[in-house]
């Protein structure tokens, strides 16, 4: 157990009468944070500094979430105005936590949450329950897998997704093999294609089966194109070969339904193939208290102060919304801490009338899909479901057809999440479509 401070109201280890058993310890704390990334440090600063007691719960040996295995620079541009490494940006957060005294334990892993907020803990110290006013979710997400896409084949070794190659590579200093295959340009695939070149391996191609990219544009330019990497769209890997060792892949060009073309197939001899399919926010928790979640998003069905439908659950970063860089996890981070704080305070309602935000024509998802009735100055998330140009995005009233919202856009793409801001009070459903 790591402890940075002994948290600004000190902790309280009793054992309880009623849910516990004797060997169970129960401490009260005024927001429980369930994950220490840059979406978790962040929610815990800002409940911190709103002036609630604060524990940070992280199943790993340290703070800092997937940053620590992000060695390439390109984080902190919104945070800090610079560019700064993964653990560069984590360790700056980490900082920060110390400075504000806030309670950490890591090898602390969350087993349980209920919807009245006790949360059981499995920790190096042992087992024990924290009974907390407000919790924030903060626990990011995992990797599609082979068997989530269900590539036909042999099952030999050689087969990874990117983030568990990179934290073999980048973490533990392994060497993979020798030619590589990467299919799915999402942004993990594009920076392990740059990372595998430079220690010295082959990467025979980046194969996408959608029309357009998954990761951001940037990530294409310097990890695929300035190192001469092919990157081939609308194809996908139909076959996997190989007794012990990976020894090949088959590809193939796919049709508009996304389906293999027949008489299109391609033989690439290799030893490794990453995968990069996707990634899936870790609500087990957030289910096991109820919370209700989103099919569009994956994570939980929020209102604008990040709360769930659960009265002083709280959820942020990816564990709500995939994310393309952790300074907007860490925005929303901050809100929903600071959120957090006040609803332990008892300064929120969390019940009252209110409005849904529901994706229209173009539009993948809108994020809060919930708003109370007063707020004005709310910030929206969303995605479009495909590449679009010179598009106008519209907010609806679905009602009375009044625009709360209405701006032209010159290129939009999937591959990059877009915030607005709805400057006006809304009092009636709304519905955010694209438009040519
Ligand atoms: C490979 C890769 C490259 C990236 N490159 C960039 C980049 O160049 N620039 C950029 O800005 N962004 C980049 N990102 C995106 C950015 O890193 C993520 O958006 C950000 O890390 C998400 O933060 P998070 O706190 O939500 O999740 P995470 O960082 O995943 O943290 C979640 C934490 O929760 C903990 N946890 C989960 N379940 C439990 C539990 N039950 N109990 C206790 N703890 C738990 C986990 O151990 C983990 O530490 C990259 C992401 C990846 C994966």
């Amino acid at each position: 157990m790591t402890v940075f401070g002994m948290g600004k109201h000190g902790n309280v280890g009793v054992k309880t009468q009623g849910f516990a058993t004797p060997l169970e310890r129960l401490r009260d704390v005024d927001v429980a944070v369930i994950g220490g990334g840059p979406a978790g440090l962040a929610a815990a600063l800002g409940a911190s500094r709103a002036g609630a007691e604060v524990v940070i719960l992280e199943r790993g040996k340290r703070l800092g979430g997937i940053l620590n295995q992000c060695i390439h620079d390109g984080f902190g541009l919104a945070l800090y105005k610079e560019s700064i490494s993964g653990p560069e940006y984590a360790e700056r957060l980490m900082d920060d936590v110390g400075r504000e005294g806030i309670r950490v334990e890591t090898g602390a892993m969350v087993l349980d949450l209920s919807a009245d907020k006790i949360l059981r803990v499995n920790s190096r110290s042992g087992y024990s329950l924290v009974r907390a006013k407000s919790v924030v979710l903060a626990m990011g997400c995992r990797e599609r897998t082979r068997d989530m896409i269900e590539i036909p084949g042999d099952r030999p070794a050689g087969v990874w997704t990117a983030g568990t190659a990179q934290n073999l590579v980048n973490l533990q200093n392994l060497r993979l093999g020798n030619e590589i295959v990467i299919l799915g340009s999402g942004d993990i695939g594009l920076i392990m294609a740059r990372r595998l070149t430079f220690e010295g391996m082959k990467v025979k191609g980046v194969f996408e089966i959608l029309p357009w990219v998954g990761g951001l544009e940037r990530n294409v330019r310097q990890c695929l194109s300035d190192f001469s990497i092919p990157l081939e769209l609308t194809t996908t890997v139909v076959d996997i070969c190989g007794r012990d060792r990976l020894s090949s892949v088959v590809v193939s060009r796919v049709d508009e339904a996304l389906k293999p073309l027949a008489g299109t197939e391609r033989e690439i001899p290799c030893d490794t193939l990453l995968l990069s399919v996707g990634l899936i926010p870790e609500n087990e928790l957030s289910k096991r208290a109820g919370v209700e979640l989103s099919p569009a998003t994956g994570g939980a069905v929020v209102d604008e102060m990040f709360m769930t439908s659960v009265p002083g659950v709280f959820s942020c970063g990816n564990v709500l919304q995939i994310h393309d860089v952790a300074d907007w996890a860490s925005f929303e981070g901050f809100v929903a801490g600071k959120n957090a704080a006040l609803h332990a305070r008892g300064e929120i309602p969390t019940r009252g009338t209110i409005v849904r935000i529901t994706p229209g024509a173009g539009v993948r998802y809108a994020l809060p899909q919930i708003v109370r009735r007063s707020a004005a100055g709310v910030d929206l998330h969303f995605r479009v479901t495909a590449p679009r140009r010179n598009v106008w995005i519209e907010a609806r009233g679905s009602a009375s057809g009044t625009i709360f919202f209405r701006r032209k856009f010159p290129r939009l793409l999937p591959s990059e999440l877009q915030k607005i801001k709805l400057t006006t009070a809304i009092d009636e459903d709304l519905e955010v479509a694209a438009h040519d």
